[in-house]
């Protein structure tokens, strides 16, 4: 039995009272904040980071996965809404490029710092959303089965953010698990590994584009076995010279997936992720074609985690329903993102879906049990763990966080059913199929 300090019960002075509270502010985080406020309520948005996107930038993940779907020989957005938007914005700014094809499917190449400032213009623009940076969820307040508030852990002591309803977003379901919802991690062997991303700058564009990015998959077999990750890839920003290196692995000290709830794993995964940043660049720099010149500037801000605990709601989205294209009556998005899979081993599986289809995720599988105004959205929704290997990617994130938001607000208008949310969802340009 560990060693405990009974916590002295202590008030917390209410900063902000609203509508929806939208904990989180990565790409799920982001869509329901969005989606909520402009239905018109007034969103609290909880970060606590100083930037908002989770993966997306403090991650530097440098693609968006999950937007499109294979058209015959050219690709469609398959997530619309706030996903298209992001990228299309994204684009307009020139600083994304894509579809570009990618492993049967396709992807687009972000900038993140373009990312981290497309964020603070949307979230600015929209007066409902009182957004708050810095802002630690570290607890939750039930009243009568029912969420009443967020405890923040700030400077000045516990503060506290009331709403009529909640999304989580925290990307390891905080809210849920603190409310005493159900919820699961996957035991190793079983769960995604952690990566760290670092940035090269300097590079010779000339070479890498022509035969760099081509030759490193062969480097690395004749010459990377000590490498954490034997796939992997460099990213190109279309800055010039610039990279992000995605060739990390991260492991615990016992060789299992990082479990970033513990203090101790998550300190750990942070200093080896460096330590693997930089033996990768050292490799890229000593033996890929058009490297030679550059230097690592830095790793992402802070290690990228792909999967850890996971809601079990009204309904577990599995991974015979993504494989097998499944549609739903309570629809609320799409994907047709393959289960991608970083497990055992180093390298990374990818099992793609049959050409042009996708699949649906229910609202159900937003919905923690006996949680009624809470909604979960991103890479903590109910799904198992090969159900996830394809949704957790980010324009899925966006729009999974878009339905939560909304379903969020029309429950507090008593229009929460499915129906009403896929109508409004429509409205909002949402592809649900
Ligand atoms: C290394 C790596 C590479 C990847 N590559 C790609 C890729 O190329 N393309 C792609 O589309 N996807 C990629 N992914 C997957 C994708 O980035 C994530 O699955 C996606 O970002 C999930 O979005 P989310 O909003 O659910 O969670 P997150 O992005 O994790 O966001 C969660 C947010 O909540 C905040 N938060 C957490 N807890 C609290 C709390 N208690 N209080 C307040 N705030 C909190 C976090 O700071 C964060 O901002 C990658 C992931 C990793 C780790």
């Amino acid at each position: 039995m560990p060693d405990r300090v009974d916590v002295p019960v202590r008030a917390a002075e209410v900063i902000a009272d609203v509508d929806v509270c939208v904990a989180g502010g990565g790409p799920a985080g982001l869509g329901a904040a969005l989606a909520a406020a402009r239905l018109g309520a007034r969103v609290c948005l909880l970060e606590r980071h100083g930037f908002l996107g989770g993966n997306f930038t403090a991650a530097s993940v440098g693609t968006i996965c999950g937007l499109y779907v294979d058209a015959g020989g050219s690709f469609d957005y398959v997530t619309r809404g706030i996903a298209e938007e992001v990228a299309e914005a994204l684009k307009a700014r020139h600083a994304a490029v894509g579809p570009m094809p990618f492993k049967g499917t396709a992807v687009l190449l972000y900038v993140p710092w373009a990312a981290k400032r497309l964020f603070d213009h949307l979230v600015m623009a929209e007066p409902n959303v009182h957004l708050l940076l810095h802002a630690l969820v570290s607890d939750v307040v039930v009243r009568d089965g029912r969420m009443d508030a967020v405890i923040l852990a700030t400077k000045r002591g516990p503060q506290a953010v009331r709403a009529r309803a909640f999304v989580d977003a925290t990307g390891d379901a905080d809210l849920v698990v603190f409310a005493g919802g159900e919820w699961e991690i996957a035991p190793a062997g079983h769960r995604q590994h952690a990566s760290m991303q670092f940035l090269l700058e300097h590079a010779d564009d000339g070479v890498v584009l022509s035969e760099g990015i081509g030759a490193l998959a062969t480097a690395i077999a004749e010459h990377g076995a000590h490498l954490s990750r034997d796939g992997g890839a460099v990213l190109p920003t279309f800055r010039p010279g610039e990279y992000i290196g995605a060739m990390t692995r991260v492991r615990a000290r016992d060789g299992s997936p990082i479990d970033v709830t513990d203090l101790e794993q998550a300190t750990w995964g942070e200093l080896e992720g460096r330590r693997l940043a930089e033996e990768a660049a050292a490799f890229l720099i000593d033996q890929v074609p058009g490297f030679s010149g550059a230097f690592l500037a830095d790793t992402a801000p802070t290690l990228g985690v792909r999967e850890s605990r996971r809601i079990v709601g009204d309904y577990v989205l599995t991974g015979a329903d993504v494989a097998g294209a499944a549609h739903f009556p309570d629809a609320v998005a799409a994907g047709a993102w393959p289960q991608e899979y970083h497990v055992e081993g180093r390298s990374t599986e990818y099992v793609n879906l049959p050409a042009g289809a996708y699949y649906q995720v229910p609202l159900r599988s937003l919905r923690p049990r006996g949680l009624p105004n809470l909604w979960v959205a991103g890479r903590c929704i109910s799904a198992d763990h090969d159900a996830l290997a394809s949704t957790r990617v980010m324009a899925p994130s966006l729009v999974l966080g878009q339905a939560a938001g909304t379903a969020a607000v029309l429950d507090l208008r008593e229009e929460g059913g499915a129906d009403h949310v896929q109508a409004s969802l429509r409205e909002q340009g949402a592809f649900i199929g």
